[in-house]
């Protein structure tokens, strides 16, 4: 049997440890917020990967944002060294999922098996994906004992809240030196058949609008800061929207309406603040003299962040030119450069040409909408080659009655263990 076949054949032993592994992880319910079972998750996968000969290390986020003692952020990292000297393939995978929310049908932390398909909060979102990395590896390390470089499996906390407590944690400390690691597999859920390359950005930021506060019956003496924002929200349908429209990026990304610059209004307040549940009075009349919104700005890279943050200052300026004694403040709340690995990086032509050998199609390429964990290894630890690939339907994550399908889980087990194959295989 050459490799492949060996790499198959372990992989096909391999199906109802594959189940019971994506169960377990599935059943330590790590919601995120506030970060639970974040120990419990990362103990039970060190005494697995000890069992398989990695070397391991659990490391606390110490002073992470959302790191306390009922809620510390604890991460695992392991690695199992070669033969022989080579190259270092890592594989990452947060290990939070997000609340649970309301619908489901099936127990959200049950991991029941229902046919093809295992249900619960994260199966697609990661702990497929994850599962099926782990797999990957012990499959290709049983095919190939004398294999060259060495294999990192990491699982991480907090990337839905983003990530600092997790990979830009480790990313800080070097964990993604290129030095040290030089491939890097993500098995967020893009599907078995499309690698994805990278991100859009994203720009929030929280723009206030100021005014007097005055009697309500007497507003002439006060100056309303939500007509105010009024104004500004107007100025975003008539010129801003119509503008982001026309931005269309080369960028491969998904679904098609993400092809363009986008920009969604998170939430809106104006006037005093609301009061406590079960209050039941009135609220008091007073012209309100302040007004926020938080923008979040979808930018392609093809844009500049400092363009991006002009336009909104531009925008704001056309409103001020127009009303008497308005005032304004714009505050950046987070941002995040775009990401895209290049197509021809090694771990994107590796895969590429696993995922042909596994399913016999041509891969997909594909970029986020949102971003991810890759982020942080790009632009903290400076490692380039890195892509998304994974196992489930990116359209079920957060969802109610999430599943991972456990056919899609092996195919993109065998596709990762091919791309072991083909950079530390001998
Ligand atoms: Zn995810």
């Amino acid at each position: 049997m050459d490799l492949n076949d060996r790499i198959r054949h372990e992989i096909e032993a391999r199906r109802d440890d594959l189940i019971a592994l994506t169960q377990d992880l599935i059943r330590i319910p790590t919601l995120n917020p506030p970060g639970r079972h974040y120990h419990d998750i990362c103990a039970y996968l060190e005494t697995r990967l000890l069992a398989s000969g990695f070397e391991t290390e659990m490391i606390r986020a110490h002073g992470a944002p959302g790191d306390a003692e009922a809620t510390p952020r604890w991460n695992l990292v392991a690695c199992r060294e070669g033969r022989a000297p080579g190259e270092c393939v890592h594989f990452n995978s947060h290990h939070d999922v997000v609340e649970v929310g309301h619908g489901w049908t099936r127990d959200p932390f049950g991991g029941e098996l229902d046919g093809d398909r295992i249900y619960g909060r994260g199966a697609c979102d990661m702990k497929g994906g994850l599962a099926a990395s782990i797999i990957a590896a012990e499959a290709f390390i049983a095919a190939c004992p004398d294999y060259r470089g060495a294999i990192e499996i990491s699982a991480t906390a907090d990337e839905e809240t983003g990530g600092y407590g997790g990979v830009a944690y480790l990313a800080e400390r070097g964990y993604f030196d290129p030095a040290r690691v030089q491939h890097v597999i993500i098995p967020e859920p893009l599907h078995k058949d499309q690698i994805c390359l990278g991100h859009r950005g994203v720009w929030w930021a929280e723009i206030e609008t100021h005014g007097r506060i005055a009697h309500g019956s007497m507003p002439f003496l006060g100056d309303s800061a939500i007509r105010h924002m009024g104004a500004v929200l107007a100025e975003m349908e008539e010129t801003l929207f119509p503008l982001l429209l026309g931005k269309r990026t080369e960028m491969p990304v998904i679904p098609e309406g993400a092809k363009q610059s986008t920009l969604n209004i998170n939430s809106i307040h104006g006037g005093e603040a609301e009061q406590a549940p079960g209050y039941t009075g009135l609220p008091a009349p007073v012209v309100p003299d302040r007004c926020r919104i938080v923008i979040d700005r979808r930018f392609l890279i093809e844009e500049q962040i400092d363009e991006v943050k002009a336009e909104i200052t531009a925008l704001m300026e056309r409103v001020k030119a127009r009303r008497h004694n308005f005032t304004y403040e714009i505050r950046d709340l987070f941002e995040v450069q775009p990401s895209m690995t290049d197509r021809d990086a090694p771990i994107v032509r590796s895969t590429a040409s696993a995922i042909e050998a596994v399913l016999g199609r041509e891969a997909a390429y594909v970029v986020s909408p949102g971003t991810y964990d890759q982020k942080h290894i790009d632009r903290i630890g400076r490692l380039k080659n890195c892509i998304a690939y994974g196992p489930g339907l990116l359209a079920l994550a957060h969802q109610p009655d999430e599943w991972v399908g456990v056919q899609d889980m092996q195919d993109s087990a065998r596709v990762m263990a091919l791309v072991l194959a083909e950079l530390l295989g001998l």
